[in-house]
Protein backbone atom coordinates (compact mmCIF):
# COMPACT_ATOMS: atom_id res chain seq x y z
CA UNK A 1 0.00 0.00 0.00
CA UNK A 2 1.46 3.35 -0.46
CA UNK A 3 1.28 6.02 2.13
CA UNK A 4 0.26 9.60 1.13
CA UNK A 5 3.69 10.21 -0.17
CA UNK A 6 3.52 8.12 -2.88
CA UNK A 7 6.06 5.91 -0.82
CA UNK A 8 5.32 1.83 -1.12
CA UNK A 9 5.05 0.64 2.40
CA UNK A 10 6.26 -3.09 2.44
CA UNK A 11 8.04 -3.59 5.28
CA UNK A 12 6.92 -4.33 9.50
CA UNK A 13 9.62 -4.12 11.91
CA UNK A 14 8.12 -6.13 14.89
CA UNK A 15 9.51 -5.53 18.49
CA UNK A 16 8.97 -9.00 20.54
CA UNK A 17 9.72 -7.73 23.61
CA UNK A 18 11.52 -4.56 25.67
CA UNK A 19 13.33 -6.92 27.50
CA UNK A 20 17.33 -6.68 26.63
CA UNK A 21 20.10 -8.96 28.16
CA UNK A 22 22.89 -5.89 27.71
CA UNK A 23 22.68 -2.40 28.59
CA UNK A 24 24.22 -0.24 25.94
CA UNK A 25 24.90 3.15 26.70
CA UNK A 26 22.39 4.45 24.21
CA UNK A 27 19.93 2.79 24.75
CA UNK A 28 19.18 1.07 28.12
CA UNK A 29 21.93 2.18 29.93
CA UNK A 30 20.08 1.01 33.39
CA UNK A 31 17.58 -0.95 34.23
CA UNK A 32 14.43 0.18 33.36
CA UNK A 33 10.59 -0.70 34.13
CA UNK A 34 9.70 -3.51 31.82
CA UNK A 35 5.66 -3.82 29.91
CA UNK A 36 4.25 -6.49 32.37
CA UNK A 37 3.95 -9.71 29.98
CA UNK A 38 0.31 -9.71 30.05
CA UNK A 39 0.28 -6.22 28.05
CA UNK A 40 2.92 -7.27 25.49
CA UNK A 41 1.48 -9.28 22.64
CA UNK A 42 1.33 -12.66 22.29
CA UNK A 43 2.64 -14.75 19.23
CA UNK A 44 -1.44 -15.23 18.30
CA UNK A 45 -2.00 -11.66 17.89
CA UNK A 46 1.85 -10.63 16.31
CA UNK A 47 0.19 -13.29 13.53
CA UNK A 48 -3.03 -11.85 13.18
CA UNK A 49 -1.60 -8.93 13.02
CA UNK A 50 0.78 -9.46 10.51
CA UNK A 51 -1.56 -11.46 8.61
CA UNK A 52 -3.85 -8.60 7.83
CA UNK A 53 -0.39 -6.50 7.26
CA UNK A 54 0.24 -8.86 4.29
CA UNK A 55 -2.78 -8.37 3.29
CA UNK A 56 -2.19 -4.51 2.66
CA UNK A 57 1.17 -4.81 1.08
CA UNK A 58 3.73 -5.83 3.63
CA UNK A 59 6.31 -8.47 2.05
CA UNK A 60 9.16 -8.49 4.69
CA UNK A 61 9.29 -8.12 8.56
CA UNK A 62 11.85 -7.58 10.97
CA UNK A 63 12.05 -9.31 14.32
CA UNK A 64 13.55 -6.95 16.96
CA UNK A 65 13.15 -5.95 20.31
CA UNK A 66 14.88 -4.82 22.97
CA UNK A 67 16.31 -8.44 22.71
CA UNK A 68 14.42 -10.61 20.41
CA UNK A 69 16.31 -14.22 21.46
CA UNK A 70 15.59 -13.30 25.28
CA UNK A 71 11.86 -14.08 24.17
CA UNK A 72 10.97 -17.83 24.74
CA UNK A 73 10.13 -19.50 21.47
CA UNK A 74 10.47 -17.02 19.48
CA UNK A 75 11.45 -19.09 16.60
CA UNK A 76 8.39 -20.25 16.65
CA UNK A 77 6.96 -17.18 16.25
CA UNK A 78 9.63 -16.73 13.02
CA UNK A 79 8.09 -19.63 11.59
CA UNK A 80 4.25 -19.13 12.08
CA UNK A 81 5.07 -15.58 10.36
CA UNK A 82 6.76 -17.38 7.04
CA UNK A 83 3.80 -19.27 6.52
CA UNK A 84 1.80 -15.92 5.82
CA UNK A 85 1.31 -15.81 2.33
CA UNK A 86 2.80 -12.90 0.89
CA UNK A 87 5.73 -12.63 3.68
CA UNK A 88 8.50 -12.98 1.22
CA UNK A 89 11.33 -12.29 4.50
CA UNK A 90 11.50 -12.68 7.96
CA UNK A 91 14.81 -11.46 9.39
CA UNK A 92 15.99 -10.73 12.97
CA UNK A 93 18.22 -8.25 14.47
CA UNK A 94 19.97 -9.27 17.61
CA UNK A 95 23.19 -8.36 19.97
CA UNK A 96 24.79 -11.62 18.88
CA UNK A 97 24.94 -12.95 22.75
CA UNK A 98 22.51 -15.89 22.16
CA UNK A 99 23.12 -16.55 18.80
CA UNK A 100 25.43 -19.33 18.82
CA UNK A 101 22.70 -20.70 21.30
CA UNK A 102 19.69 -20.63 19.36
CA UNK A 103 21.86 -20.73 15.83
CA UNK A 104 20.05 -24.05 14.94
CA UNK A 105 16.55 -22.92 16.13
CA UNK A 106 16.81 -19.80 13.90
CA UNK A 107 17.77 -21.38 10.93
CA UNK A 108 15.35 -24.36 11.20
CA UNK A 109 12.51 -21.52 11.84
CA UNK A 110 13.77 -20.37 8.09
CA UNK A 111 15.04 -16.85 9.08
CA UNK A 112 16.31 -14.99 6.01
CA UNK A 113 18.85 -13.14 7.40
CA UNK A 114 20.45 -11.49 10.74
CA UNK A 115 21.38 -8.72 11.84
CA UNK A 116 24.09 -8.18 14.48
CA UNK A 117 24.69 -5.32 16.23
CA UNK A 118 28.07 -4.42 17.14
CA UNK A 119 30.15 -1.09 17.71
CA UNK A 120 33.36 -2.43 18.33
CA UNK A 121 35.39 -5.54 18.52
CA UNK A 122 37.32 -4.03 21.47
CA UNK A 123 36.85 -6.24 24.60
CA UNK A 124 37.52 -3.18 27.12
CA UNK A 125 35.49 -1.02 25.19
CA UNK A 126 32.43 -3.01 24.36
CA UNK A 127 32.14 -3.85 28.24
CA UNK A 128 32.12 -0.29 27.99
CA UNK A 129 29.84 0.39 25.85
CA UNK A 130 27.25 -2.70 26.77
CA UNK A 131 27.58 -2.94 30.40
CA UNK A 132 28.95 -6.98 30.38
CA UNK A 133 31.97 -8.82 29.32
CA UNK A 134 30.56 -10.68 25.98
CA UNK A 135 32.16 -9.81 22.85
CA UNK A 136 32.84 -13.51 22.74
CA UNK A 137 29.96 -14.67 22.72
CA UNK A 138 28.74 -12.40 20.12
CA UNK A 139 31.82 -13.32 17.81
CA UNK A 140 31.55 -17.01 18.02
CA UNK A 141 27.93 -16.45 17.22
CA UNK A 142 28.64 -14.28 14.50
CA UNK A 143 31.21 -16.47 13.05
CA UNK A 144 28.76 -19.71 13.54
CA UNK A 145 26.21 -18.08 11.29
CA UNK A 146 28.72 -17.42 8.84
CA UNK A 147 29.69 -20.29 8.89
CA UNK A 148 26.25 -21.77 8.22
CA UNK A 149 25.66 -19.83 5.23
CA UNK A 150 22.65 -17.62 6.66
CA UNK A 151 23.10 -13.92 5.35
CA UNK A 152 24.41 -11.93 7.85
CA UNK A 153 25.09 -8.15 8.21
CA UNK A 154 26.69 -6.36 11.04
CA UNK A 155 25.29 -2.66 12.31
CA UNK A 156 27.45 -0.75 14.11
CA UNK A 157 26.37 2.84 15.96
CA UNK A 158 28.44 5.72 14.56
CA UNK A 159 28.98 8.07 17.62
CA UNK A 160 31.92 9.26 19.92
CA UNK A 161 31.40 7.49 23.23
CA UNK A 162 33.84 9.30 24.87
CA UNK A 163 32.14 12.62 24.78
CA UNK A 164 29.58 11.76 27.45
CA UNK A 165 28.69 10.53 30.33
CA UNK A 166 31.39 10.14 33.29
CA UNK A 167 33.46 7.21 32.68
CA UNK A 168 35.31 7.60 28.92
CA UNK A 169 35.33 4.44 27.24
CA UNK A 170 38.54 4.90 25.94
CA UNK A 171 41.27 6.79 27.60
CA UNK A 172 42.67 8.36 24.24
CA UNK A 173 40.33 9.21 21.43
CA UNK A 174 41.63 7.64 18.57
CA UNK A 175 39.60 4.60 19.50
CA UNK A 176 37.16 5.97 17.17
CA UNK A 177 39.21 5.16 13.84
CA UNK A 178 40.42 1.94 15.84
CA UNK A 179 36.74 0.92 16.46
CA UNK A 180 35.59 1.73 12.89
CA UNK A 181 39.16 -0.04 11.08
CA UNK A 182 38.67 -3.17 13.16
CA UNK A 183 34.74 -3.71 12.00
CA UNK A 184 35.74 -2.83 8.28
CA UNK A 185 38.08 -5.42 8.75
CA UNK A 186 35.33 -8.08 9.63
CA UNK A 187 34.05 -7.24 5.78
CA UNK A 188 37.81 -8.68 4.33
CA UNK A 189 38.02 -11.94 6.35
CA UNK A 190 34.16 -12.96 6.00
CA UNK A 191 31.10 -12.31 3.79
CA UNK A 192 29.13 -10.18 5.45
CA UNK A 193 28.31 -6.06 4.95
CA UNK A 194 29.40 -3.91 7.96
CA UNK A 195 26.65 -1.17 7.81
CA UNK A 196 27.59 2.11 10.12
CA UNK A 197 24.05 3.81 11.44
CA UNK A 198 24.23 7.60 12.52
CA UNK A 199 22.94 7.92 16.03
CA UNK A 200 19.76 8.61 16.12
CA UNK A 201 18.51 11.21 19.08
CA UNK A 202 15.58 8.96 20.40
CA UNK A 203 15.31 8.17 24.17
CA UNK A 204 18.97 7.89 25.77
CA UNK A 205 20.58 8.50 22.40
CA UNK A 206 19.92 12.33 23.18
CA UNK A 207 23.12 12.13 25.25
CA UNK A 208 25.31 10.93 22.71
CA UNK A 209 27.11 13.33 20.18
CA UNK A 210 26.83 10.87 16.98
CA UNK A 211 29.31 11.46 13.96
CA UNK A 212 28.06 12.75 10.83
CA UNK A 213 28.19 10.30 8.00
CA UNK A 214 29.75 12.66 5.42
CA UNK A 215 32.39 13.32 7.80
CA UNK A 216 32.85 9.72 8.48
CA UNK A 217 32.55 8.63 4.65
CA UNK A 218 35.22 10.88 3.99
CA UNK A 219 37.20 9.55 6.71
CA UNK A 220 37.20 6.10 5.49
CA UNK A 221 38.22 6.74 2.18
CA UNK A 222 40.91 8.62 3.48
CA UNK A 223 41.97 5.03 5.01
CA UNK A 224 40.44 2.87 2.02
CA UNK A 225 41.88 4.64 -1.59
CA UNK A 226 40.22 2.28 -3.12
CA UNK A 227 35.90 2.52 -2.13
CA UNK A 228 33.40 2.67 -4.60
CA UNK A 229 30.17 3.62 -3.94
CA UNK A 230 28.46 0.79 -5.76
CA UNK A 231 24.49 1.31 -7.09
CA UNK A 232 21.60 0.31 -4.99
CA UNK A 233 22.08 -3.12 -2.64
CA UNK A 234 18.98 -4.36 -0.66
CA UNK A 235 16.01 -2.95 0.09
CA UNK A 236 16.68 -0.14 2.54
CA UNK A 237 17.86 3.28 3.12
CA UNK A 238 21.77 1.97 3.22
CA UNK A 239 24.51 3.30 1.05
CA UNK A 240 26.61 0.66 0.10
CA UNK A 241 30.64 1.17 -1.19
CA UNK A 242 33.02 -1.50 -1.98
CA UNK A 243 36.73 -2.08 -1.01
CA UNK A 244 38.70 -4.12 -3.76
CA UNK A 245 39.80 -7.36 -2.10
CA UNK A 246 36.96 -7.47 0.87
CA UNK A 247 34.16 -10.08 1.05
CA UNK A 248 31.39 -7.86 2.02
CA UNK A 249 30.65 -4.43 1.28
CA UNK A 250 30.25 -1.43 3.74
CA UNK A 251 27.00 0.36 4.31
CA UNK A 252 26.01 3.76 5.95
CA UNK A 253 22.70 4.67 7.34
CA UNK A 254 22.52 8.05 7.56
CA UNK A 255 19.11 8.62 9.59
CA UNK A 256 19.76 11.92 9.98
CA UNK A 257 21.91 13.78 7.64
CA UNK A 258 21.00 11.47 4.89
CA UNK A 259 17.65 12.96 4.14
CA UNK A 260 16.03 9.10 2.89
CA UNK A 261 12.79 9.85 4.47
CA UNK A 262 11.67 10.17 0.90
CA UNK A 263 12.26 6.60 0.22
CA UNK A 264 10.79 4.98 3.44
CA UNK A 265 9.02 2.39 3.10
CA UNK A 266 8.33 0.88 6.69
CA UNK A 267 5.99 0.84 9.97
CA UNK A 268 7.34 -0.45 13.34
CA UNK A 269 4.89 -2.72 15.89
CA UNK A 270 5.47 -2.19 19.44
CA UNK A 271 5.63 -5.14 22.22
CA UNK A 272 2.74 -3.06 23.24
CA UNK A 273 0.86 -3.39 20.02
CA UNK A 274 1.64 -0.25 19.31
CA UNK A 275 1.75 0.68 15.35
CA UNK A 276 3.93 3.69 14.85
CA UNK A 277 4.42 5.27 11.77
CA UNK A 278 7.71 7.18 12.34
CA UNK A 279 10.26 6.45 14.68
CA UNK A 280 10.80 10.43 15.44
CA UNK A 281 7.39 10.86 16.75
CA UNK A 282 4.91 9.07 19.10
CA UNK A 283 1.91 9.36 16.09
CA UNK A 284 0.75 5.97 15.23
CA UNK A 285 -2.39 3.94 16.49
CA UNK A 286 -2.95 1.56 19.40
CA UNK A 287 -4.08 -1.93 18.24
CA UNK A 288 -4.21 -4.32 21.43
CA UNK A 289 -7.58 -2.75 21.81
CA UNK A 290 -8.59 -4.31 18.54
CA UNK A 291 -6.31 -7.66 18.99
CA UNK A 292 -8.27 -7.67 22.35
CA UNK A 293 -11.40 -6.34 21.56
CA UNK A 294 -14.64 -8.55 21.38
CA UNK A 295 -14.69 -8.27 17.32
CA UNK A 296 -13.57 -11.72 15.92
CA UNK A 297 -12.99 -13.49 12.57
CA UNK A 298 -13.62 -11.37 9.78
CA UNK A 299 -14.28 -8.69 11.32
CA UNK A 300 -11.27 -8.02 13.28
CA UNK A 301 -9.41 -8.81 10.26
CA UNK A 302 -11.05 -5.50 8.74
CA UNK A 303 -10.60 -3.42 12.06
CA UNK A 304 -6.49 -4.42 11.63
CA UNK A 305 -6.83 -3.60 8.23
CA UNK A 306 -8.30 0.00 9.48
CA UNK A 307 -5.98 0.44 11.91
CA UNK A 308 -2.95 -0.28 9.23
CA UNK A 309 -4.00 1.70 6.84
CA UNK A 310 -4.39 4.84 9.08
CA UNK A 311 -0.84 4.15 10.19
CA UNK A 312 0.41 4.09 6.89
CA UNK A 313 -2.13 7.46 5.81
CA UNK A 314 -0.41 8.69 8.71
CA UNK A 315 3.08 8.34 7.87
CA UNK A 316 4.82 12.06 8.11
CA UNK A 317 6.89 13.03 4.99
CA UNK A 318 10.29 13.09 6.67
CA UNK A 319 11.30 13.37 10.46
CA UNK A 320 13.00 16.57 12.11
CA UNK A 321 16.25 14.32 13.97
CA UNK A 322 17.78 17.68 13.71
CA UNK A 323 15.10 20.09 15.19
CA UNK A 324 14.98 18.20 18.26
CA UNK A 325 12.10 20.51 19.95
CA UNK A 326 10.36 18.46 17.44
CA UNK A 327 10.83 15.11 18.26
CA UNK A 328 7.88 13.96 20.07
CA UNK A 329 8.74 10.03 20.62
CA UNK A 330 9.67 9.38 24.34
CA UNK A 331 10.37 6.13 24.44
CA UNK A 332 13.60 4.35 24.68
CA UNK A 333 14.78 2.83 21.44
CA UNK A 334 14.85 -0.82 23.18
CA UNK A 335 11.16 -0.44 23.70
CA UNK A 336 10.53 0.62 19.88
CA UNK A 337 12.69 -2.18 18.16
CA UNK A 338 15.15 0.54 16.28
N1 LIG B 1 18.76 -5.82 20.75
C1 LIG B 1 18.74 -5.92 19.36
C2 LIG B 1 19.99 -5.33 18.74
O1 LIG B 1 20.75 -4.67 19.46
O2 LIG B 1 20.17 -5.52 17.53
C3 LIG B 1 17.50 -5.31 18.68
C4 LIG B 1 16.99 -4.02 19.23
S1 LIG B 1 18.09 -2.63 19.08
C5 LIG B 1 17.06 -1.34 19.70
C6 LIG B 1 18.09 -2.37 17.31
C7 LIG B 1 19.17 -1.47 16.80
O3 LIG B 1 18.93 -0.14 17.24
C8 LIG B 1 20.59 -1.82 17.28
O4 LIG B 1 21.41 -1.97 16.13
C9 LIG B 1 21.02 -0.61 18.06
O5 LIG B 1 22.40 -0.36 17.96
C10 LIG B 1 20.19 0.48 17.40
N2 LIG B 1 20.01 1.68 18.22
C11 LIG B 1 19.64 1.77 19.51
N3 LIG B 1 19.54 3.07 19.89
C12 LIG B 1 19.86 3.80 18.78
C13 LIG B 1 19.94 5.19 18.51
N4 LIG B 1 19.67 6.11 19.42
N5 LIG B 1 20.28 5.58 17.26
C14 LIG B 1 20.56 4.67 16.29
N6 LIG B 1 20.48 3.34 16.48
C15 LIG B 1 20.15 2.91 17.72
FE1 LIG C 1 19.67 -4.11 24.10
FE2 LIG C 1 19.84 -3.76 21.45
FE3 LIG C 1 19.30 -1.72 23.10
FE4 LIG C 1 21.71 -2.77 23.20
S1 LIG C 1 20.78 -1.75 21.41
S2 LIG C 1 20.42 -2.26 24.98
S3 LIG C 1 21.30 -4.84 22.77
S4 LIG C 1 18.02 -3.42 22.75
Amino acid sequence: MKDRYGREIDYLRISVTDRCNLRCRYCMPRDIASIPMKDILTFEEIVMTARSAAELGISRIKITGGEPLVRRDVCHLISMLKKIPGIEQVTLTTNGILLKEYLDEILAAGTDSINVSLDTLDPVRYQKITGFDKLESVLSGLKLAVNRNIQVKINAVSADWNSSFGSPVSDDSSHIHEDIKALIGLAEIMPVDVRFIELMPIGYGKSFPGIPHDLLIREIKDIYGGMRRISRHGNGPAVYYTIPGYRGNIGFISAIHGRFCSGCNRIRLTSKGYLKSCLCYDTGVDIKGILRGDASGVLKHEELCRALEQCILSKPDSHSFTQTEKITENLSMSAIGG
